[in-house]
């Protein structure tokens, strides 16, 4: 069809849409009203007893307790069960399983990536994860599944996608493991400003919700080391300023100190890892309030499953160093009250794990309280979705999760998530 043809059809289509629109939005929708002996208001920290949390739609309306439950409500009642509002993750690699960590990812393509994806996001979803910031895949695989997500095709978590991060070439989100004749370059490479700018522009052109920069090298790749920085300030405050002016939040790779300072100085919203921050590093993300996604968790499994994964002896020597140093830094960090969001790097280990990150943040220092804000109303602030998701209030999206026992006591609960709805549906467990 040519365009002008289009565009006639478009001007006749339109008038016909808003009017289904308008008849569709006269039927009231229907009401559920789910019940549970106590709901976490996750700003105060309290628990609310004898909660109803009241849902039209895909949105919540009311919540608080003892609450009026109008008639002919549907009524979910979760008996002993705790309500809190759905997961947030900041840091995933949904496209991504643990053993693509070694060579065997070479002979995935971008369409069977695409599937393990959607997989990926079923098993976050059911976890209790709504909500995931999805920082880095190949070939726009994750901006993909984000949209098929939306239309309801595969189930998954709301998802925040930046495509293919940026990358020096070489760096941690190059293609570091071929061979020079294989002429192999990740697609997310670009040096100098002027590449720079036309990888972020054209990462939003084809659908990035957040710009995802490698600023550091990294542990899973191949002849860099974590503790250098990659891109140079200057390139650096060109990626973010475009970012920002073009309406995008701007997350960092970065494990060494130096790479941490230059992508705070150069405006970054939040740095991902952190595993080498210094006294220095801390001072400026605090003056500067930018976040830090601790990704702690991951050590345990990747060095107890490096066998297993046949993770290249390379990798598993740097992940031996990198991931202990990581949590003494972070225990200064969150004791110096550098602002926090949840992250996890899954992929790196199995999806749906997730939540085992909550039990390594409080034995680094955090309070259980603190843990699950920076699960919830600490990562929509950094998503810029504070009027979605994040806490059990009117007008957000009814994302809620319920466990048994006490989370405020033992953040280990949040492992067994025993109930999942997301946008006014309950998820199949
Ligand atoms: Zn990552």
């Amino acid at each position: 069809m040519n365009v002008i043809a289009m565009s006639v059809r478009r001007a006749f289509a339109l008038p016909l849409l808003l009017l289904a629109c308008s008849a569709a939005s006269a039927a009231p929708p229907a009401v559920t009203a789910i019940k549970a002996a106590h709901l976490l208001d996750v700003r105060s920290g309290a628990l609310v007893d004898n909660a109803v949390v009241l849902v039209s739609g895909e949105r919540i309306t009311a919540a608080g307790s003892r609450l009026a439950i109008p008639d002919g409500a549907q009524v979910i009642d979760l008996g002993n069960k705790t309500l809190l509002p759905g997961l947030i993750d900041m840091h995933t690699h949904l496209t991504g399983d643990p053993q693509d960590a070694g060579y065997s990812i070479i002979a995935k393509s971008i369409p069977r990536i695409t599937l393990t994806g959607a997989k990926n996001a079923r098993l976050t979803l059911q976890a209790g994860f709504t909500t995931v910031r999805d920082v880095g895949a190949d070939g726009y695989a994750d901006i993909g599944l984000r949209d098929a997500i939306n239309d309801g095709d595969v189930p998954g978590p709301r998802i925040a996608a930046s495509g293919p991060p940026l990358s020096i070439t070489g760096g941690h989100c190059d293609d570091t493991m071929h061979a020079p004749e294989y002429k192999q370059t990740a697609l997310g490479v670009a040096d100098g400003v002027a590449e720079a700018l036309k990888v972020t522009r054209r990462n939003i052109k084809y659908g990035a919700d957040v710009i995802k920069i490698c600023a550091t090298g990294g542990v899973l790749s191949f002849g860099d080391d974590p503790r250098t920085s990659q891109y140079t300030l200057e390139e650096l405050k060109a990626i973010i300023g475009d970012a920002h002016r073009l309406g995008r939040k701007a997350a960092a790779h970065a494990h060494g100190g130096d790479g941490i300072k230059l992508a705070v100085l150069a405006g970054i919203d939040s740095i991902e890892h952190g595993s080498y921050i210094d006294d220095e590093g801390i001072k400026l993300m605090k003056e500067h309030k930018t976040w830090l996604v601790p990704t702690v968790y991951l050590g345990d499994w990747l060095i107890d499953n490096a066998e297993a994964i046949k993770l290249p002896p390379p990798l598993l020597e740097k992940a031996r160093v990198v991931l202990p140093t990581a949590r003494l830094n972070i225990a200064r960090a969150i004791k110096a009250g550098v602002p926090v969001a949840f992250g996890t790097d899954a992929g790196v280990y199995p999806h749906g794990l997730n939540a085992r990150e909550f039990g390594t943040l409080v034995k680094l220092g955090m309070t259980p309280i603190q843990a699950i804000r920076a699960a919830t109303l600490n990562a929509s602030e950094l998503l810029g979705w504070t009027d979605k998701v994040g806490t059990i209030e009117a007008g957000k999206f009814a994302d809620l999760i319920a466990v048994d026992g006490e989370p405020l006591k033992d953040v280990k609960t949040l492992e067994s998530v025993r109930w999942v709805m997301k946008g006014g549906a309950v998820v199949n467990q």
